[in-house]
């Protein structure tokens, strides 16, 4: 069963940790941010506070054991590049990295993610391809 890191509990982070869990995925949650922490306690498997650009503290964490980490921190783009390349150079398979604009997606695919997503722009797209491919244009 794959186990999956998620870094950043943000709105996407979070979702995507929730949804993990509920498929019935273990699922450790890292956020710098108490009360976020203590908010996502019982809904994943593990929540845990921490600076996830301190590199020691993933290794305490054991985090290259996770089979799939996902970076979901936007805001801060430096925060966001040194955690990838730390998950990468740790051993993780799977690295997915949220960006924030078209030069944060290349630069996270340059030091070797394996699939950046832009939610909003993804979703928009997706809600167009929606509208248009739906029986909704017969109303
Ligand atoms: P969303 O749109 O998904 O809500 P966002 O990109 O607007 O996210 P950010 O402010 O970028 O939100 O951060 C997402 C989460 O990442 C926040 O809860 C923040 O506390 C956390 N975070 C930011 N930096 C770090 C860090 N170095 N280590 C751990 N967590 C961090």
């Amino acid at each position: 069963m794959k186990q999956f890191v998620v870094i950043g509990l943000g709105r996407f982070g979070s979702s995507v940790a929730r949804t993990l869990y509920k498929l019935g995925y273990d699922v450790l949650g890292i956020d710098s941010n108490e009360e976020i922490v203590q908010s996502l306690a019982d809904s994943i498997t593990h929540a845990v506070q921490a600076d996830a650009t301190d590199e020691n503290t993933l290794k305490a964490l054991g985090i290259r054991n996770f089979d799939v980490g996902i970076v979901s921190i936007g805001d801060d783009i430096q925060a966001s590049i040194l955690i990838t390349l730390i998950l990468k150079e740790m051993g993780l398979k799977y690295v997915v990295a949220k960006a924030q604009n078209d030069l944060h997606g290349k630069v996270l695919y340059k030091i070797g993610a394996d699939r950046v997503v832009f939610p909003e722009r993804d979703m928009g797209i997706r809600v167009a391809h929606n509208l248009v491919s739906s029986n909704i244009l017969d109303y």
